[in-house]
């Protein structure tokens, strides 16, 4: 990783005058040279601004805190620093990377189930005073390094237990018994945090319970004489606008009837996801390709089947792969599919010949040609942050753009950007 006092070193280039994020890709694409093919990413801000300003019209009550460990690049934390967001940290590296943008501590929530002693005393040393706390070691822990701090407890919920098959947060009974703890030891508690992830089947009975037991913690806290203020409900927002809608009309019900306005409680969210995943388009080049073995369907027909390598895999950008997630078929560039091409089921490989780089399984896609490009949308969650530190190849270049209406919009809202903006 960089030095952190680095000043940011990326350029954002504005799109003038119909200049359009394919346009940007195909300029990059054309400036490689047939040896270099080298995989590449475009960021486009603007789509970060349009979700910013989608998340205020619908969910207007729900704060966001941008959670770091989704996607720390120094133009998304820039920019959503300056539009007034909140962040959710898990490391010391992530808060000072955050302080460093002028983020004032307090709209800091340093997160995470265990934390090492080194950070919370760093937490304590920069005034960053909202913690995430789930069980009585860290408790002992931030009562010992950090005794000034405010606890958000971080309530278990069905469905996060289920994606994560791990044991996370504090069941609704351990709550009192920490609560209890707290208050014998001096810490003040403030509030609940918990977490239902986007692959929950059914919103409404997750949020239902969650928010239910929220309430009933907030009672507990209320009883042992805490000022119960901060409610926190947690990420799982996918980025479609369809789905925040979802979300918040499964919400703001129980919203009204647990933590209406009246009650003074501030509510708190996590979006990660939602900002940052379709700002980056990730461009990859086809280095290999093969036919399968050959396979018969059930009608008894012989199908062809393609394998490609592309040159790069679950080791770098593509890593959410080994957590389990699927990677979602790519485009081919410059390719309009027409109604009566063939396309071919293909599988897409990584670089390593490991057999767990595999980074699409199966998709259907025209017959491509080795030096092709492929491009992955919605890649700004989760994976991009890996390319230094897991793969062996250098960090892949990242070309920032904005539009021209996308960027005097972002000025109007008060975002002053340190890096140099060059016309494209
Ligand atoms: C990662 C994480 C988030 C962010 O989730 P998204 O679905 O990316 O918005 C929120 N809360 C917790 C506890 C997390 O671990």
């Amino acid at each position: 990783m960089k030095g952190l006092t680095d000043k940011p070193d990326y350029i954002i280039e504005i799109l003038e005058g119909g200049v359009t994020l394919e346009d940007v890709i195909d300029g990059h694409i054309g400036n490689q040279t047939l040896a270099g093919k080298r995989a590449f990413v475009v960021a486009d801000l603007g789509a970060m601004m349009q979700q910013h300003v989608c998340w205020q019209s619908i969910v207007p009550q729900l704060q966001p805190y941008y959670p770091v460990k989704c996607n720390s690049s120094p133009a998304v934390i820039e920019v959503l620093a300056s539009l007034g967001l909140g962040f959710v940290c898990t490391s010391k590296t992530e808060m000072s990377l955050v302080l460093e943008h002028g983020v004032p501590p307090e709209n800091i929530i340093f997160s995470g189930v265990c934390k090492q002693l080194a950070h919370i005393k760093y937490a304590a040393k920069n005034n960053i005073q909202h913690l995430v706390c789930e069980n009585e070691a860290e408790l002992s822990k931030i009562a010992r390094l950090h005794p000034s701090s405010k606890l958000l407890l971080q309530l278990t919920t069905e469905a996060h237990a289920a994606e994560t098959s791990m044991a996370f947060g504090t069941s609704l009974k351990s709550c009192r018994h920490l609560l209890e703890a707290a208050k014998e030891l001096g810490i003040q508690v403030v509030g609940v945090t918990f977490h239902i992830p986007s692959s929950c089947q059914d919103l409404q009975q997750a949020y239902t319970h969650a928010l239910s037991d929220a309430r009933c913690v907030f009672d507990m806290g209320i009883d042992l004489g805490f000022n119960m203020r901060f409610l926190d409900i947690g990420g799982g927002f996918t980025g479609s606008e369809f789905q925040l809608k979802q979300v918040d009309s499964a919400v703001r019900p129980l919203l009204d009837a647990y933590f209406p306005p009246l009650s003074g409680v501030q509510v708190l969210a996590q979006p990660g996801t939602f900002y940052v995943a379709s700002t980056f388009t990730l461009a990859v080049n086809v280095i290999g390709k093969k036919v399968a073995p050959h396979h018969w369907d059930s009608l008894g027909q012989e199908n062809t089947e393609f394998l490609y390598y592309v040159n790069e895999g679950v080791y770098g950008p593509f890593s959410c792969k080994l957590l389990g997630n699927s990677i979602a078929a790519p485009s081919v560039h410059k390719h309009v599919l027409s109604a009566d091409e063939a396309v071919y089921p293909s599988s897409l490989w990584g670089p390593s010949l490991d057999h767990l780089d595999q980074v699409v399984e199966r998709c259907l896609l025209p017959e491509l040609s080795v030096g092709d490009w492929l491009l992955f949308s919605n890649m700004g969650a989760y994976g991009l942050d890996n390319i230094t530190c897991l793969s062996s190849s250098s960090q892949l270049p990242v070309y920032y753009t904005i539009s021209t209406s996308n960027w005097y919009e972002m000025q109007e809202a008060g975002v002053a950007l340190d890096s140099a903006v060059k016309n494209f």
